[in-house]
This record gives structure tokens, C-alpha cells and sequence, in this order.
């Protein structure tokens, strides 16, 4: 979809911290965290969101999240995590392309939505941690 920024992602136009993909759905980190690991869950096919997509999209997405999320977890000894998904403007989201938030939570850390802006370089050291954890290369 032209001028859709995750569907830039995808064919790699624009960089990205990826983390996971399978032949349906991309998982890399947001840029924004409001928690160390924060990952965002896509579709490879564009849909603007959850419900302009197939049923079958959406399963997918939460395929990923439930092989994901043990892994992401161990790697960065997290305790457990928040799902989000801003569906439409007035419910926050930006960026027309469905995504999953994936926010891993740590005890003795408040949860937060504030977003944090790490550098590139903790960018890139998380998403190397998370894809040893998970397998991918
Ligand atoms: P939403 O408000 O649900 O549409 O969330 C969009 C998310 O995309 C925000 O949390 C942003 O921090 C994140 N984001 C924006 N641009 C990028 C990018 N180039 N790479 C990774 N995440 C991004
Ligand atoms: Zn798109």
C-alpha cells in the first residue's frame, strides 16, 4: 500500500529492529517503547485495521503472540505483558496498518504507557536478544 509506513517496513524500504517473521506476519520492535521489548505484531497483506483484514489475519496475529511471547519473556527476564491494539483515531491509533502492541512488563517497574525513546544502538541490542531467544538468525 503505497505511503503506508508498516507496508515500507515490510519490504524493508524503511529499517526496522525485526525480531520474528513467518511468511504471514512481521514482528519487530516499536521505536517508542513504553517498556523494554516493546513489539509491534503486523499482517504482511495491508488492512488499516483489525476488521477491514480477514478473520484468518487476525488468528494469525495471535499465532505469532502465543509463540512469541515465552520467548521474549525468558530473553528479557520480564514477568509478564501487556497485548494493546488502538483501533481508529479516537482510540489513539497513528499508524493505519493493523499491529499488535506487545509490551513486556517486569516486576518492580510501574507499568507505564509513556514512551521511552532508547537509543539505536539499545534498539538493536534488545532485538538481537529477543531473535537468539526465539531462533531466528
Ligand atoms: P498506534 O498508535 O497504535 O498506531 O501505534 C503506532 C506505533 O508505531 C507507535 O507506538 C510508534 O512508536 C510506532 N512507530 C512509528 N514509527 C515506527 C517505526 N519506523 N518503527 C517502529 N515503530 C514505529
Ligand atoms: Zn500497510
Amino acid at each position: 500500500m503505497p505511503d503506508c509506513l508498516f507496508c515500507e517496513i515490510i519490504s524493508g524500504n524503511v529499517p526496522s529492529h525485526k525480531v520474528y517473521e513467518n511468511d504471514k506476519i512481521l514482528a519487530f520492535l516499536d521505536i517508542g517503547p513504553v517498556s523494554r521489548g516493546h513489539t509491534l505484531i503486523i499482517p504482511k497483506e495491508h488492512a488499516p485495521d483489525l476488521n477491514a483484514g480477514s478473520c484468518e489475519s487476525a488468528m494469525d496475529l495471535m499465532r505469532v503472540v502465543h509463540h512469541i511471547a515465552p520467548s521474549i519473556i525468558v530473553a528479557l527476564g520480564a514477568h509478564g505483558y501487556n497485548l494493546g491494539m488502538n483501533h481508529g483515531a479516537c482510540a489513539g491509533q497513528i499508524v493505519f496498518h493493523t499491529h499488535l502492541h506487545f509490551m513486556p512488563r517486569y516486576e518492580g517497574i510501574p507499568r507505564s504507557f509513556e514512551k521511552q525513546y532508547p537509543s539505536q544502538q539499545e534498539l538493536v541490542e534488545v532485538a538481537a536478544i529477543i531473535r537468539k531467544e526465539i531462533g531466528v538468525s
